[in-house]
């Protein structure tokens, strides 16, 4: 997608990048890695990255990425962004998955990678500080060494970065047991985009001290600002971490598991996650695995476990599976026995992004909904494509597969079109039907994932007229010249 597919002209209150511009941040950043420069050089293939999302679905024209290394070096290249009136986009890892990250026209991309270091971290209270442009899993596995966790967990930790994940409020694969970033992060630093430097990297657990602005920041997806570092409180690394995987007969069933697990694993369940039958088939036929179980169900999920005792939790898991196996709720069932399978079982659940997209495109939606309809959407969206024609086996139909997976216990569901090719018919049977499908249950259109300008239109459907009104205000007071991540959401 670009400019074109979404009918967005250029606004021609932005300046172009000029040689002159390129010369005073090739000045400022010093380093020659810092500047992928295609303005006066010809960096054709070393831009395009940067202007090209994880799903090579959204397509920018950046001529300019800048990898600034410190929070006072991006105060300096916005300050100067900002009275150039050059548009920024923000980029961390550009994993996300609404477009959010990568340009639309010629915005300067503003990449957190260069900014990477850990400032401080408090065994004690288990507060992290670290840069935005950490890598999630780097930070985890910092944190591994000390004992303590990151909160955050997702099937794309090995490229997103901290700053990212606090951008976009992403919710992963853990949120049941440590809550949302809303919660753990205690402070930011972030650059407005007149260059001031917001500093409010608190690492109190506690702080009524007026307005909590750092919130605005997150899930904020670029818009008012960039965040140069986060304060984020870390739990004690669980000692003993269990996995089991089921194969059910219904999404009744699943439900049922789902009560069953809050109820008898209670303050040890980490995780319960849901993936459909066809999902799994996709992550089998892209990895040739074996399947887990040696059936095939319509409905999977996949419970984690986190505790300080593993005995203790042995025991609790064992009463659980017997329990929901001799009442018939789960079918068949399967304990990681080490760490290995532990890994393996998890790969079903985290693979299917990426078997996805090996396929061709994929529509996207990650939406709330009530819980005891949450899987309804996948059979309606299936029916209504199946109905239309657009479903079917052979090549002559463009839509492989229709897939429903997520985070059950969030009530976060991830509906998935895998298509042949984009297509536009297909797009228009889909949107904005899902969206007024949601709206009717008072869902949300996007649970985790934000906007971006996948999502731009459609906000009306979750935020009404008054929210919007005041998100646009607040727009207005921090990017006045409206330069930070235009063309998105706001
Ligand atoms: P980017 O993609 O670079 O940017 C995302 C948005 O944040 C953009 O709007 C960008 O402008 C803005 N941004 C980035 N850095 C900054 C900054 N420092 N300051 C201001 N704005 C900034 N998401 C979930 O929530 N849960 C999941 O379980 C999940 N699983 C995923 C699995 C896979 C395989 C993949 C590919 C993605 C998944 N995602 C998931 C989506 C994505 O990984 C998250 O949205 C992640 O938080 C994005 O981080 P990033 O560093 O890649 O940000």
């Amino acid at each position: 997608y670009t400019s074109e597919a979404y009918n967005i002209q250029r606004d021609p209150k932005f300046a172009e990048v000029t040689a002159d511009d390129v010369a005073f941040f090739k000045s400022l950043l010093g380093s020659e890695s810092a500047v992928v420069d295609g303005v006066t050089a010809d960096a054709t293939d070393d831009i395009e990255p940067f202007n090209s999302d994880w799903m090579r679905k959204y397509r920018g024209h950046t001529r300019l990425v800048l990898k600034p290394q410190s929070t006072e070096e991006v105060s300096k290249v916005l300050k100067y962004c900002n009275e150039r009136k050059l548009a920024v986009v923000p980029q961390g890892g550009n994993t996300g998955l609404v477009g959010g990250s990568v340009p639309v026209f010629d915005e300067i991309v503003v990449n957190t990678s260069r900014m990477n270091q850990i400032r401080s971290f408090d065994q004690a209270s288990g507060v992290l500080v670290a840069d935005a442009g950490v890598i999630l899993e780097t930070a985890d596995s910092y944190l591994a060494e000390r004992g303590h966790l990151f909160p955050l967990d997702l099937g794309a930790k090995g490229s997103c970065h901290i700053g990212g994940n606090v951008s976009t409020n992403a919710g992963g694969l853990r949120l049941l047991r440590y809550g949302s970033l809303h919660g753990t992060v205690l402070g930011l630093e972030a650059v407005l985009p007149d260059g001031t430097i917001v500093d409010s990297l608190s690492t109190l657990r506690k702080n009524n001290t007026g307005y909590d602005l750092k919130q605005l920041f997150i899930g904020s997806e670029g818009t008012i600002g960039l965040v140069t570092a986060v304060s984020i409180l870390c739990p004690p690394r669980p000692r003993a971490v269990n996995v089991a995987y089921f194969g059910l007969e219904s999404f009744e069933h699943v439900q049922k598991a789902y009560l069953e697990a809050k109820n008898q694993l209670s303050e040890i369940l980490s995780a319960f996650e849901l993936m459909d039958g066809r999902s799994q088939g996709l992550v089998h036929t892209s990895t040739g695995n074996k399947y887990p179980l040696e059936g095939e169900y319509p409905f999977y999920c996949l419970i984690e476990t986190s505790g300080s005792n593993a005995e203790h939790d042995m025991a609790k898991l064992e009463a659980f599976l017997e329990h929901v196996m001799g009442e018939g709720i789960v079918a068949d069932g399967v304990l990681a026995q080490d760490e290995t399978q532990f890994q393996a079982l998890w790969r079903w659940r985290e693979g299917i992004t990426e078997s996805l997209s090996h396929l061709g495109g994929t529509y996207k939606y990650d939406v709330s909904i009530p819980l005891a309809e949450l899987y309804q959407l996948v059979e309606d969206c299936n029916s209504r494509l199946t109905e239309m024609g657009f479903v079917g086996d052979d090549d002559s139909f463009p839509v492989r597969a229709v897939v429903g997976y997520g985070h059950m216990g969030d009530s976060n569901l991830h509906l998935n079109v895998s298509v042949r090719q984009y297509n536009k018919e297909v797009e228009k049977a889909i949107e904005p039907w899902v969206y007024e499908w949601i709206q009717k249950r008072n869902g949300s259109i996007s649970a985790e994932h934000g906007l971006g300008i996948a999502k731009r239109q459609y906000i009306g459907y979750s935020q009404n007229e008054t929210m919007v009104n005041l998100m646009k205000q607040l727009k207005g007071l921090y990017d006045p010249n409206g330069i930070m991540n235009p063309y998105k959401y706001i």
